[in-house]
């Protein structure tokens, strides 16, 4: 089943100002800055206990978080949750009947591999699987 929540997934217009705000004025700790080709974004991550922040700047115009932004503004984008065999749980999602967006899973921040359910099938939330 599902280990933790892993992440909360911020799409935000500018990662420098973002940071401003989580880690000078919130006091969280950054962890790291990466970039992550496939996706077009760079990525911040801020622990908060057993999950992270991931803040997503978009480093290309018809990257999906820069059209995520200009259709629902700057927020929150995605959960995910972090699972053991994201193959298998990809598997039994898919025969549940729940649309998939990846049938196989890709590579996200940090080498995990990722894969990413429709919002039509979750209820509008855009929910991401993680295994590290
Ligand atoms: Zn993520």
């Amino acid at each position: 089943m599902f280990d933790k929540i892993d992440h909360i997934g911020i799409a935000v217009k500018d990662l420098e100002k973002a940071i401003r705000f989580y880690r000078d004025q919130l006091g969280l700790e950054l962890k790291g800055i990466e970039e992550v080709e496939e996706q077009k974004v760079k990525v911040a991550f801020f622990p908060v206990k057993e999950s992270n922040l991931e803040l997503l700047e978009s480093t290309d115009p018809s990257g999906p978080v820069s059209k995520f932004i200009e259709k629902r503004g700057e927020g929150f984008h995605h959960l995910s949750f972090r699972v053991s065999d994201l193959e298998g749980k990809l598997r039994q999602l898919k025969d549940q009947g729940i649309q998939l967006i990846d049938e196989k899973p890709r590579y996200g921040a940090g080498g995990a591999k990722i894969a990413f359910l429709n919002p039509k099938s979750t209820g509008g939330i855009l929910i991401e699987l993680c295994q590290h």
